[in-house]
């Protein structure tokens, strides 16, 4: 195919221009974002399947999925719980069965003892033998060898409506335009750190990963840590470290009010509370003070370990605001947490004659009338809430600072749309972000390149660190009697199930038996259960029951919520800890140790436990220091586990992942600085390849 001197840049080739791609095609392909040649060799298998060679049955294992060739022995329908169709199939090494639990008579009658299959599946372990679940097959003929595949079959990431035939059509015929292109793809990576790093050329990875050989190491492939992978990786980490940099440049050309304060809402304030505040928190305070004081809008993360003290921060920064004139929003992910803020604020608040809204989804009619109204005209000064917030009638009189608390909950869409909320009259709110998730230096620099960073890295003093336990679950009557005990000494428990079960259904199923059974163990005490599929309002009302003290053992699967502050809870027993990250861990342990009372927190674990596990926990019993935590769960990460950085529901890669290429972080970094320094012209369209139509993060 002769491409024109235009069509050699893929990324402006248009998918029509694809045999077989007409304008309905295009439509649906633009639903993904999948706009150029480029965009559809940019859209890259998730796995392979191997069709390149045909299994021996005897040498077949349980949980590989391979093609296998034989003869026909035998069909049947076994009518059992569930009717199912049979067919004995054989090759002479050893035999398989093929099962059908959906099938039709023809079907059926189309298949003949002495006939040769070819079929592709799954096997796994049986009652008689090795069986393939609705494998698919087609009969081949006597003799003719039927041909194998020439490369790894890739199965790529789909929608409605496009199969996985038609991307493999796709694909081949971006290929082969890629194969005639003189030029290939376009490198924007420089070419001496191409060479440093050893990368091999972009062209030839994307080719392989399309169509990897039948030898291809398919394990490391799976893993995503194929050389061909780890240079694309390397490639988005830097498009996505420069896209945040963009929008870090951008923000800094907008106007923000500088609200430098005169300070005396902060001295009243300071002067009334109980206690001092730590070097940390002054710190950050400082940062965040003078963040506020200049004329471009602030957008500061701030890291602080459970319990380390960033509502005093957030009600500080508030008043500063206040002080300049302006309002100020305090967001939560939850009605709970919100509720818990606003009892704080109007605690600290009320005695300095602020007044403190309060918005929810559940504040109507007249209510939410009035309270809308003192919000534009700024009787109400800080208003404290859920995303409710930031509705579209919701007007604010001078809106100055927008605090989110425990922002992982929140995509960068509604960071965005906060600040587009607030902006008025050409000036921009200031943005401050509290985070609970301890995310290791470098993971937090490629996470949040667009915002700046403050750590409170000490806890206020007097705490008594919760001492955490290992115990194998057959000690679990023993563990039922502390619960008791603790209880009847008037504290509060938490029991947390990280249930192993595969759907929601089932896990709130089993949760639900864990609380009958420790109900029923347990007479006397009041068992409440909060699950992911009770509604909102009875989640709720469940916690409040918690808070008051009315119920003395809170049953709940992991949705329990951060932030949620009972300080007269004591007691924690984890059920099963070996199943989650050591962050989220350390995040549920923080439910507890909130008081003045020794607390305890007990890992629960289904015996044996393996080397790793047991090394996991143990860093869990010796540490109560989040940022320690973080790191070794990193160094400590088996494949396949999850670690709580991905709720940052943030880092949406197509290639890279944070956690498994974080060798590559810093490197990834260098090179974005380098990019901007010397190749700035490389920005828009690296950006643009791999962020595509996500855009509007590169356009803030
Ligand atoms: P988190 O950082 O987890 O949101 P909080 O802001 O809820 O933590 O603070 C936890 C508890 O510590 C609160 O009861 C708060 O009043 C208290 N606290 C905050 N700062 C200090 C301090 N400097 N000294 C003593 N107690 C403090
Ligand atoms: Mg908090």
């Amino acid at each position: 195919m002769e491409l024109s001197p235009e069509e050699d840049h893929l990324a402006r080739t248009p998918v029509t221009r694809l045999k077989g791609v007409g304008p309905k095609s295009a439509e649906r392909l633009a639903r993904l974002g999948i706009e150029t040649v480029q965009d559809v060799l940019f859209h890259l298998p998730l796995r392979y399947q191997d069709r390149t060679r045909v299994v021996p049955m005897g040498q077949l294992r349980s949980g590989e999925e391979v093609a296998l060739e034989g003869e026909i022995e035998h069909v049947e329908i076994r009518f059992g719980r569930r009717r199912s169709l049979l067919v004995h199939l054989c090759d002479g090494t050893g035999r398989v069965i093929l099962r059908f639990f959906h099938f039709s008579a023809a079907q059926k009658n189309a298949l003949k003892k002495g006939m040769r299959l070819r079929c592709f599946g799954e096997a796994r372990n049986g009652p008689a033998c090795l069986e393939l679940i609705h494998p698919e097959y087609r009969p081949i003929g006597g003799n003719d060898e039927a041909e194998v595949e020439a490369s790894l079959t890739p199965i790529y990431p789909t929608t409605e409506g496009m199969h996985q035939l038609s991307w493999r059509d796709l694909t081949e015929k971006a290929l082969a335009l890629l194969r005639d292109s003189r030029t290939g793809l376009q490198e924007w990576l420089p070419a001496e750190l191409l060479r440093e790093q050893g990368f091999m050329a972009l062209s030839e990875a994307i080719a392989y990963l399309h169509r990897p050989p039948p030898d291809a190491p398919q394990q490391l492939l799976l893993e995503g840590r194929h050389p061909a992978q780890q240079r694309l990786a390397f490639e988005e980490l830097v498009a996505h470290q420069l896209s945040l940099r963009q929008a870090r440049q951008m923000q800094q050309r907008h106007q923000a009010p500088a609200l430098p304060g005169d300070g005396a809402l902060r001295k009243a304030l300071l002067d009334e509370l109980p206690f001092s505040l730590t070097a940390a928190q002054q710190r950050v305070l400082e940062e965040i003070s003078a963040d506020l004081a200049r004329p471009r809008p602030m957008l500061r993360l701030v890291q602080g370990d459970v319990g380390s003290g960033k509502t005093i921060v957030a009600a500080l920064a508030a008043l500063q605001a206040m002080e300049s004139g302006c309002q100020a929003a305090l967001m939560a992910p939850t009605e709970l947490l919100a509720e818990q803020h606003l009892k704080n604020f109007r605690h600290w608040l009320a005695p300095l004659g602020v007044e403190v809204g309060w918005l929810s989804g559940r504040v109507k009619g007249k209510a939410r009338a009035a309270l809308l109204d003192d919000l534009a005209q700024g009787k109400v000064r800080l208003l404290v809430g859920t995303q409710a917030l930031f509705q579209e009638d919701v007007h604010y009189h001078s809106l100055g600072l927008v605090i989110v608390d425990e922002q992982h909950r929140f995509g960068v869409h509604q960071r965005l749309a906060l600040r587009e909320k607030g902006a008025r009259g050409g000036l921009w709110p200031h943005q401050l972000i509290m985070t609970a998730t301890p995310i290791p230096r470098s993971l937090a620099m490629t996470a949040y390149a667009d915002l700046d960073l403050s750590v409170i890295d000490e806890l206020p003093p007097g705490r008594t660190p919760v001492s955490t336990l290992v115990v194998s679950d057959q000690r679990r009557e023993e563990i039922i009697g502390r619960v008791r005990a603790a209880c009847a000494g008037g504290r509060q428990a938490y029991w947390v199930c990280t249930l192993i079960e595969e759907s929601e259904a089932l896990q709130c199923q089993a949760a639900e038996d864990v609380a009958a059974a420790l109900q029923s163990a347990l007479e006397g005490l009041r068992v409440g259960l909060v699950h992911g599929r009770l509604s909102a309002q009875e989640k709720e009302e469940t916690m409040q029951a918690f808070k008051a003290g009315e119920i003395h053992l809170l049953v709940a699967t992991t949705v329990i919520e951060v932030g949620v502050d009972v300080p007269n809870a004591s007691l924690m027993i984890i059920e099963n800890p070996e199943r989650l990250g050591l962050s989220q861990l350390h995040q549920l342990r923080g439910r507890v140790g909130r008081g003045s009372v020794e607390s305890h927190c007990v890992l629960l674990y289904h015996p044996p436990l393996g080397q790793t596990a047991r090394e996991r926990l143990a860093v869990l019993r010796d540490s109560n220091d989040g940022f320690v935590i973080a790191r070794k769960d990193l160094e400590l990460r088996g494949p396949g586990e999850v670690l709580g950085v991905r709720q940052t529901g943030e880092m949406q890669f197509r290639v890279a992942d944070i956690l498994r290429d974080h060798a590559l972080l810093d490197d990834a970094r260098a090179a974005a600085d380098r990019i901007l320094k010397d190749y700035p012209e490389r920005v828009v369209p690296l950006v643009k390849r791999w962020l595509g139509g996500n855009t509007r993060y590169a356009r803030v």
